[in-house]
């Protein structure tokens, strides 16, 4: 393990990781193959290595030494496993790497619950600095082992899509994806806070881009979290005890595309802009610098049924910032690990979520938005709304970006 933490990473860049669907062929997925025995286990060194540099005291902590020993299992998996030559071979080894992705599912929920606990012995600028690196690779981890599967599939499938590179959809579009996330947050919404604003999409709604769909999903539903209920306590805060309310002001998202392939204005990385604006009120300028501290919420009993106790001594309420205390449901069970989930259309429409009490949802968005390249930003204008301006790379010219 030693050996393999210490070995420098073998450069993937975007373009090299769409060049195995370019086309799908047993050449390019054998390649694919020994990219993820090469890669993976290295990935999983160095995580095991940092969590072994935590303090003593928190390394003890079980959901720590839990999360250690999943990621040991899994490089001992990957590093013992016979060398795959054949596609039949692969066929067989894409199904275990399904079921290995399917057990770090809940790592991000565990380890935070494992950081909960151990609030005491670290800084939150260390565990910040600790999750950031540890939620990075385990996105970079992710999109080696999904890409190997999809194209896997799509070989045994005999499909070739010009449309989509294994998990990269080259022509995304946000409009669509704000739709489907959009009708989600919506139902969650309603199931907890009783009423729900409208989504209005301008700009250019036709845009697309090249991204990959579960993470777009992903921002803009807790984005949309975020929206949707600042919107909904803010109007029944305002209107409580009015005997008519004016409608629910609706969250309205701007789209403005990058600029065309073919553009002279496209010099350097192009990138897809999103506003996305509520007048839920804003951010108190004292909670401004923690919004996007891992685990900040304002999130209390009111808006969060799935909690088993959110009430963690600080005062509670809707409205009281807290840090989620030891108490919160975070084992995946219950529905909470769908926030760290990359979660796909098939498990939003399952339901799986909640409207928000972690505190992980604006963190875990700007570090997808940052991974290729692009950025989320957080304006408040305090007693009206919020503005989230989102930018993502366009992955068609981002061969540079590296995984
Ligand atoms: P959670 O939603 O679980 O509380 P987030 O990381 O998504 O965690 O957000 C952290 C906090 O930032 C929220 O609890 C809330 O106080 C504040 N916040 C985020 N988005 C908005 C918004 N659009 N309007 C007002 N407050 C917001
Ligand atoms: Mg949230």
């Amino acid at each position: 393990m030693e050996q393999h933490a210490q070995q420098p990473p073998w450069p993937l860049t975007l373009s090299t990781f769409l060049s195995f669907a370019r086309p799908i062929t047993e050449v390019s997925v054998l390649s694919s193959v020994e990219y993820v025995f090469a890669e993976i286990p290295r990935r999983l060194a160095s995580r095991a290595r940092s969590l072994e540099a935590l303090p003593f005291i928190v390394g003890m902590n079980p959901f720590i030494a839990r999360t250690l020993q999943a990621y040991r299992r899994s490089f001992q998996f990957l590093t013992m496993h016979p060398p795959v030559k054949t596609l039949q071979e692969n066929a067989f080894f894409a199904v275990q790497l399904e079921a290995f992705v399917q057990s770090h599912a809940n790592d991000i929920p565990t380890m935070a619950k494992g950081f909960q606990e151990c609030s005491r012995y670290m800084t939150p600028e260390q565990i910040s600095e600790f999750l950031d690196g540890a939620i990075r690779n385990r996105i970079a981890m992710r999109l080696i082992a999904e890409q190997h599967i999809a194209l896997s599939r799509s070989l045994m499938q005999k499909e070739n899509s010009r449309d989509h590179l294994g998990i990269v959809h080259m022509s995304c579009s946000p409009r669509d994806t704000i739709c489907m996330c959009g009708s989600f947050v919506s139902e969650l919404c309603e199931a907890t806070l009783g009423a729900s604003p409208k989504i209005i999409i301008d700009g250019e709604i036709d845009a697309t881009f090249a991204y990959i769909p579960v993470h777009l999903e992903y921002i803009l539903t807790e984005i949309l979290k975020n929206a949707f209920r600042a919107t909904v306590e803010r109007h029944h805060k305002l209107y409580a005890s009015a005997t008519s309310t004016p409608p629910i002001p609706p969250v309205v998202i701007t789209i403005s595309p990058p600029p065309p392939l073919t553009s002279h204005a496209r010099v350097g990385p192009a990138f897809l802009s999103m506003r996305i604006r509520d007048e839920g009120g804003g951010v108190p300028s004292a909670n401004m610098g923690r919004i996007f501290s891992y685990s900040f919420t304002t999130a209390g009993r009111g808006a969060e049924d799935s909690l088993e106790d959110a009430d963690n001594g600080l005062g509670g309420g809707p409205y009281a910032a807290q840090h989620v205390g030891g108490s919160a449901a975070v084992d995946g069970n219950g529905g909470t690990g769908g926030l760290f989930t990359e979660m796909t259309g098939r498990s939003l429409q399952m339901g799986l979520g909640t409207i928000a009490g972690l505190g992980y949802g604006l963190p875990m968005s700007r570090l997808y938005a940052r991974y290729f390249g692009g950025s989320l930003d957080f304006l408040s204008l305090e007693g009206w709304g919020s503005d989230v301006f989102l930018k993502l790379r366009d992955l068609n010219d981002a061969g540079d970006a590296e995984i």
